[in-house]
């Protein structure tokens, strides 16, 4: 995908502060944080949402969620909550068309969400 913003922070052609990284995944810091603690984890192969996510190799969706478990102890998110969101579409606020979950923690989380 040429224009996406996701594909080339993945492909290392925009700087990210990366956290996490594997073969197929990528996890780098939101840089307009919405919480202490806001990371983006998102899949290195382009695919728009989740609502395209039959696309991806069910390893690759299985590795995505360990890693943002993996993160979310790393940054001792477990002990007070956190959450992940995935905003889908643009009316929920979908800004960048490639796949990415949310991890927030550090602040108190209203439910339910605005
Ligand atoms: P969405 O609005 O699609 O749910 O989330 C997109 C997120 O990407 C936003 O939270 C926004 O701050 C973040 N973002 C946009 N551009 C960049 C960028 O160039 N680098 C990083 N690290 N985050 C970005
Ligand atoms: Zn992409």
């Amino acid at each position: 995908m040429e224009d996406c913003l996701f594909c080339k922070i993945a492909n290392k052609e925009i700087d990210s502060d990366i956290v996490f990284e594997s073969d197929n995944v990528l996890i780098f810091k939101d840089k307009s944080p919405k919480a202490p603690v806001h990371l983006l984890a998102i899949p290195k192969e382009h695919i728009k949402s989740v609502l395209k996510i039959s696309k991806l190799d069910g390893s690759i969706v299985k590795e995505l969620m360990e890693a943002i478990g993996k993160m979310a102890l790393e940054f001792e998110l477990n002990k007070e909550g956190f959450r992940i969101v995935t905003n889908t579409g643009r009316g929920a606020g979908q800004s960048v068309n490639h796949l990415h979950f949310h991890i927030l923690g550090k602040r108190k989380f209203n439910w339910p969400p605005g």
